[in-house]
């Protein structure tokens, strides 16, 4: 009986080790090798910013395990100056995933399967502005268009993996200091050397990072005491504005925060993170863990999203409606449904999609109001999102791990309602009606439009 037991685990014992295994994406063949998806464990960025010369760069040192002998597969959108493979140079290719869902980076030599690690060199010019008083650069990232988690500015896996990330960043030529807002633990080593290290639950949509200078806005810091007795530190801030402090502003701001963080406790339970960081600009918003980026009216939104999207994360483009269908019927007051018309495909995009179907925003949210009207005699849809944050939070999940911890929540087998709704072939007319505050809520920013939120 103990030889089967121990011949049993041999499998399990080396792939176990693994994190997200099992939300990791199939690998994939292409002329030539096969495209295996990797295990991040480490990545530590050394990003400096030069004043002097008015140029940015970024070396990043990556440590990742590969579960299978094959080409290693991270992204970029900008092309690598140099790649170096355990110490070797070694080359990359963008290619694209088997149905043209997406492009990637992938090494061109096969690896073995175990721990590598790749050192990458790139530019960093997407949105960095250099000005004589410093520089504006920021990390900020969108879900409706792919490549544009943090792989729009540095090398980064799929938002799948979680993985320790450290920054260590450096402004040469420094005159006026320079303001670092994020969402991790920043050190101040020198007045122009900072370390940054984020918590190792982080993904490549994880992250907020925004520096100015000293002086180009406003800011407010106040503490929220949370329900599970920890005081929260937050930071609210705006561009400075010709006419004035921010002041007026950041109180408004200050009111509606404390007021959301109050109602989703509540609701949700404690705040899932260490911090809470708001930068109040440009249209819509956009969520990061325990941080936004957004315009006053989308705040609750966004913070609800810390909860769902940033909390309960999503591991794949089609579990990326399910976030924005609980917020969107949170934003319309939590609605009740009896009956729907019409199907969606939001959970049935080709495998590696990666982006987000907006129709989550309108059928999405019909949908959960029509969930909750099924499930009202067991309580509604909110005791089974408080259940989520506890038992889900910072582990990613598709959309058919959340059908499952449904029908088990409510002992009720949910599965056909989502094949019905969200599994169909297209999106139908019902899929595509908005409401005028819903379009304002959800606009996303080009990166042309963020440049003048920097
Ligand atoms: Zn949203």
């Amino acid at each position: 009986m103990k030889a089967l037991l121990v011949i049993l685990f041999i499998p399990f014992m080396a792939y176990g080790h693994l994190k997200n295994e099992s939300h990791r994406p199939k690998s994939f063949t292409f002329p030539g090798g096969k495209a295996v998806f990797v295990d991040f464990t480490t990545a530590h960025y050394a990003i400096t910013y030069d004043l002097t010369k008015k140029l940015a760069f970024i070396k990043a040192s990556i440590k990742f395990r590969m579960p299978e002998d094959g080409s290693p597969v991270f992204d970029s959108v900008t092309t690598p100056t140099s790649i170096a493979l355990n110490g070797k140079s070694v080359t990359a290719t963008e290619r694209s995933t088997p149905l043209n869902e997406t492009t990637l980076r992938v090494l061109d030599l096969s690896v073995a399967q175990g721990n590598h690690t790749l050192e990458i060199d790139l530019p960093l010019a997407t949105l960095v502005e250099f000005s004589e008083t410093g520089v504006k650069s920021a990390f900020w990232t969108s879900d409706l268009k792919s490549r544009q988690f943090l792989e729009r500015y540095m090398p980064a896996n799929l938002e799948f993996d979680q993985v320790k990330m450290s920054f260590s960043v450096r402004f040469l030529g420094l005159k006026n200091r320079q303001m670092i807002y994020t969402n991790g633990v920043v050190q101040e080593k020198k007045r122009d050397e900072f370390n940054i290290s984020y918590p190792s639950y982080f993904n490549s949509s994880s992250i907020f990072f925004h520096t100015v200078p000293e002086g180009s806005v406003d800011e407010m810091r106040f503490g929220l005491k949370s329900i599970d007795g920890r005081e929260i530190p937050v930071v609210i801030y705006a561009a400075r504005s010709l006419w004035g402090t921010q002041a007026s502003n950041l109180e408004r701001l200050r009111r509606e925060t404390t007021s959301v963080f109050h109602e989703l406790e509540a609701d949700y339970g404690a705040w899932p993170h260490p911090s809470l960081v708001i930068y109040n600009a440009g249209l819509g918003g956009m969520e990061y863990h325990g941080a936004t980026m957004t315009e006053f009216r989308a705040l609750g939104h966004e913070l609800f999203h810390s909860y769902f999207a940033r909390g309960v994360m999503p591991a794949n483009g089609n579990a990326g409606w399910l976030d924005e269908a609980l917020a969107s019927w949170r934003d319309g007051g939590y609605k009740t449904l009896s009956s729907l018309m019409g199907t969606s495909r939001m959970s049935a995009h080709p495998y590696y999609t990666r982006t987000t179907d907006t129709a989550a925003y309108t059928f999405g949210e019909k949908f959960m109001s029509l969930m909750d009207g099924k499930l009202k005699s067991k309580g509604g849809l909110k005791p089974f999102m408080r259940f989520m944050v506890e038992k889900k939070l910072f582990s990613p999940l598709f959309v058919e791990d959340f059908i499952h911890e449904m029908s088990n929540f409510y002992g009720v087998e949910v599965g056909p309602d989502f094949k019905r709704y969200t599994f169909g072939n297209s999106n139908t007319f019902e899929s595509f009606q908005k409401s005028a505050e819903s379009e304002l809520i959800h606009r996303k920013m080009s990166i042309e439009e963020l440049k003048n939120y920097l």
